[in-house]
């Protein structure tokens, strides 16, 4: 139907239109990477973090959640290694004076690579027909084998310049490689500089000495520093997991891409505190889980693949990100990290503070290691939104656009419509909306043509639309229409409940 760089600009302005996303302080042209949650998108947003907070703590006896603040002693990020190498590797292009990450330069231009190896095979299924065996071919083509060589070497070259800090050997790799700036055409390039990606502000008044400190990065530490104290007075046992959902900061160095890169955002993190030597074990477990809780809201396997990290952080023993196939491509949407004991030791070093656990059945003391499990709430928005975003032909040649949000997320559950605004249809229609507003997210509306109600409601994502009419006044029944396949069934009013709830669980 249309390319996915149209699709892309089509849902940015459909999140605006349809009161999802606006841009912060629009009136002012806006605050570059930073975005407000609208009417629906609010709801929205919320349904994905309630859906995700019962999955991991509400159906795990194991796991309990915290609200930490945003603010932390700086000595946390001291420990944590975040003030001196939570960094990225920055490079400017001196025509367009445009910055770009180095490393994502590079990343993109392996993606290129990439879609060549993908094109490929593409042509040779359709040449060979049924008889075409995908992992053969990947692995015996001589045009896939150089390509695969090619994106090899490279991935060593980056993540060996950049695992030890050799910045020049970062600049050199994009001088080989021809890159140039997407914007100007140009090679000439600065060298590559560290950037820190914390903000810092100032606590308390300069006269008294202020101290700097700073938004948090990310949500976790938060959680490493009171493991002890909810270890403690949860009576929890090893293995237990610790969950949470906050706004994390970053001033990341090129912000595009809608909500996907922001410069405040929102995750949702679990750190699972385990035995050292089992991590692995919890690691698999968790890669797991996380993918199953994908697969549950219905947005195709095929969107979604593992991306496992070559470039170890200063952290972890293992990594693997769950990537997620926006319009602009497969991107990281979650990432899933085995931290060692990293950062529990670390600040146990700092803080002079003993934070181990007594393990009775080992009857030892350890410092637990840990597997996190970290997903961005709004990149979790942007990916149900660009996937459920449709255009849709319909039989008498008119298009509808439709959200098909899953029905457990869509922000309103069910619209609640009478046929007309007179002889007693609204006031049977707010009768049922007393009913169900307890339960559901409900829309009433009364204004237009019941078609153009429709297509609101379909634009919005509402699963269910129920329809008053005279024949209601009669016999006590109402239609429903399902947003999906647009069919409409009879059912009692009584029942209406009833019948909303089984077709949310699906
Ligand atoms: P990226 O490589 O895309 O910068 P990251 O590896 O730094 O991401 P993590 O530190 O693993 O990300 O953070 C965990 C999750 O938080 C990510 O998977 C992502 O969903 C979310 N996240 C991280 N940075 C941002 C951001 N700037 N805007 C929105 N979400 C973010």
């Amino acid at each position: 139907m249309q390319n996915n760089e149209d699709k892309f600009k089509k849902v940015v302005a459909h999140a605006k239109e349809y009161g999802f996303v606006f841009q912060s302080s629009e009136i002012y042209d806006g605050l570059a990477a930073v975005y407000d949650y609208a009417q629906n998108g609010v709801e929205l947003k919320n349904n994905i973090k309630e859906y995700w907070w019962k999955s991991m703590v509400q159906m795990h006896e194991n796991i309990v959640g915290i609200d930490t603040a945003i603010f932390m002693h700086p000595t946390t990020w001291k420990a944590s290694g975040h003030v001196d190498a939570f960094s990225d590797p920055m490079i400017d292009n001196k025509d367009s004076k445009k910055r770009y990450r180095a490393d994502v330069l590079v990343e993109d231009y392996i993606a290129k690579i990439e879609g060549k190896i993908a094109k490929e095979v593409k042509k040779a299924e359709k040449r060979f027909g049924d008889a075409f065996n995908e992992a053969e071919f990947l692995n015996t083509n001589p045009r896939v084998l150089a390509n695969k060589e090619k994106i090899e070497d490279i991935n060593k070259r980056l993540y060996g310049a950049l695992g030890s800090n050799d910045l020049e050997a970062a600049k050199q790799l994009i001088i080989d490689l021809g890159i140039a700036c997407p914007v100007s055409g140009s090679k000439n390039w600065s060298d590559v500089r560290q950037f820190n990606l914390m903000f810092s502000t100032q606590m308390g008044s300069t006269a008294d000495g202020a101290n700097e400190i700073y938004l948090r990065p990310e949500t976790a530490q938060g959680i490493f520093v009171n493991y002890l104290n909810v270890q403690k007075t949860g009576r929890m046992k090893i293995p237990f997991g610790i969950a949470q959902i906050g706004k994390a900061f970053r001033n990341e160095i090129v912000a595009r891409q809608f909500i996907f890169r922001m410069r405040e955002f929102e995750q949702m993190e679990m750190q699972f505190f385990v035995r050292p030597g089992d991590e692995m074990k919890w690691y698999e477990y968790w890669k797991e889980t996380r993918m199953q809780w994908h697969d549950s809201l219905g947005m195709s396997e095929e969107n979604y693949r593992f991306h496992d990290h070559e470039k170890l952080a200063h952290y972890a023993n293992a990594a693997t990100d769950i990537e997620f196939k926006f319009p602009f491509g497969f991107k990281e949407l979650e990432g899933i990290h085995s931290r060692t004991n990293f950062d529990l030791s670390a600040h146990e070093e700092h803080s002079n503070k003993k934070l181990r656990y007594f393990d009775p059945e080992l009857n030892e003391s350890y410092v637990p290691y840990v597997v996190e499990t970290s997903i961005g709430v709004d990149r979790m928005f942007l990916a149900l939104l660009s996937h459920s975003y449709n255009e849709e032909k319909l039989e008498d040649g008119s298009t509808r656009v439709v959200l098909n949000l899953p029905a457990k997320l869509a922000p309103y559950k069910v619209a609640i419509l009478p046929l007309t605004k007179k002889d007693g249809l609204p006031e049977k229609a707010r009768e049922i909306l007393a009913e169900l507003k307890m339960d559901y997210m409900c829309y009433y509306e009364e204004k237009d043509a019941i078609g153009k109600r429709y297509r609101r409601q379909d634009a919005i994502g509402t699963p269910f639309c129920i329809t008053v009419d005279h024949q209601s006044l009669e016999d006590n029944t109402v239609t429903i229409r399902d947003r999906d396949t647009m069919k409409q069934e009879r059912i009692s009013i009584v029942d209406i409940n009833a019948v909303i709830a089984l077709k949310i669980k699906g």
